[in-house]
């Protein structure tokens, strides 16, 4: 591996334990999505779609070429997307087989896998079990069609009900499911009928996020962030909080800004983002993690296939960005604030010094006066407060780039 200033770096794999791998398909473009996708129009079981089997084909060139580290053990696998439910059950097998030969998946790794209403069947869901999967992730988004379909979500409620029946009935019950608060024309009556929903439904995960207007998405161009439509600012204070209440009264830990499990559920993935540990990313637009150096790959097909023939004819020699100590500590400080443990205050000495403790410290004054931010003395650490401090984590982390 070569670092962007083209000076040679030994690569060091040995703290990899998880990858992602994504899938780009979506049978639809969403009216506010504006991830590395390539639209199949609607082809349910998209592995008969050449261009699938053909991305499947460089995603395992891809992979092949980083053989020769060491099988090290991976603990979790992720495929996300895109809409990874558009893979056959031999595709998603091709692509474990490959993971597994290179790197080793370890017994009891976690295997999840991004799946979308509409595009499976029973069959599909007990073949990704049967192919090592144990971990589904729902994009539901919203029970009301109305919703649905200002947001140019590919499927209906009536699919939503039938991929939990399926998910139910072939006892994929470690399953989570995505809702979507602040999206446009949305009431709070709605929201708490999504909620009690969820709730009813009892996955082992929810994640929520709240809508977000990306630019060049088609919901820049018909919606401004705090206007109607969309709601303003106290409303979406307000359904932050309302989920909150809701979902924690109905059991479920709130352990990420956005997440919430059932205590021994929370995403073991995700977390390795959360505490800024190194991961593989594998596929078009994926970003790799590894030895202190960020990867990310082309983020159309066409361009994803050349990069994968480069990358081979070089034998895996790429350019990375090395990730400097300043934004390793950011990013430390911006993705561990969001978990409601925190940010372990002596590792961050450890590893950035205690003077770094003291500025933090020092600039976090005002929102731990405000209650925004709390010590939790006993395990020297600091997290944000829930709600309060989750929901303008914005301001908190501001104030930790503009002076940090
Ligand atoms: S299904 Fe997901 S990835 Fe695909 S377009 Fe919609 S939001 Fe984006």
């Amino acid at each position: 591996m070569a670092s962007q200033d083209g000076s040679d770096i030994s690569p060091v794999f040995e703290a990899q334990r998880s990858a992602y791998v994504h899938v780009p398909f979506c049978r639809r473009r969403c009216f506010y999505c504006d991830f590395p996708v390539s639209v199949t129009g609607d082809r349910r079981h998209g592995g008969n779609f050449s261009p699938v089997d053909r991305y499947v084909d460089s995603l395992c060139q891809e992979i092949q070429t980083w053989s020769g580290q060491g099988k090290m053990g991976l603990e979790t696998v992720f495929f996300g997307g895109g809409t990874p439910s558009l893979l056959t059950v031999g595709q998603v097998e091709k692509i474990l087989r490959a993971i597994d030969g290179v790197f080793g998946i370890v017994p009891g790794a976690e295997i999840s896998i991004e799946v979308d209403p509409g595009t499976f069947d029973r069959d599909k869901i007990a073949g990704y079990i049967g192919s090592g999967v144990n971990r589904f992730s729902l994009g539901v988004q919203a029970f009301q069609d109305e919703l649905l379909q200002v947001c140019g979500r590919s499927h209906s409620v009536a699919e939503i009900h039938s991929a939990i029946e399926i998910l139910n009935a072939v006892g994929a019950d470690n399953f989570s499911i995505d809702l979507m608060s602040g999206l446009p024309y949305q009431t709070p009556q709605q929201w708490q009928e999504s909620l009690s929903k969820a709730v009813a439904i009892a996955p082992a995960h929810i994640s929520v996020y709240d809508t977000i207007v990306e630019p060049k998405t088609p919901f820049a161009r018909y919606y401004e962030p705090g206007v109607f439509p969309l709601p303003d600012d106290d409303t979406s204070a307000e359904f932050y909080r309302q989920t909150q209440k809701v979902l924690t009264t109905a059991g479920y830990e709130h352990y990420e800004i956005s997440n919430y499990a059932k205590p021994g559920f929370q995403c073991r993935h995700n977390r390795v983002y959360w505490h800024n540990r190194s991961y593989y990313g594998f596929g078009m637009g994926a970003t790799s993690y590894v030895n202190g150096q960020r990867f990310s790959r082309p983020r159309t097909t066409t361009k994803y296939a050349q990069w994968v023939e480069t990358f081979v004819a070089n034998n895996g020699k790429i350019n990375c960005e090395v990730v400097t100590e300043r934004d390793r500590l950011l990013e430390t400080l911006m993705l561990g604030l969001r978990l409601a443990e925190g940010v372990s205050l002596d590792a961050i000495a450890s590893e950035f010094g205690q003077e770094t403790v003291d500025t933090i410290l020092e600039i976090l004054q005002p929102y731990i006066e405000k209650e925004w931010v709390k010590m939790i003395p006993e395990r020297n650490a600091i997290r944000l407060s829930d709600p309060e401090g989750f929901l303008y984590s914005n301001a908190v982390l501001s104030s930790l780039f503009a002076d940090g």
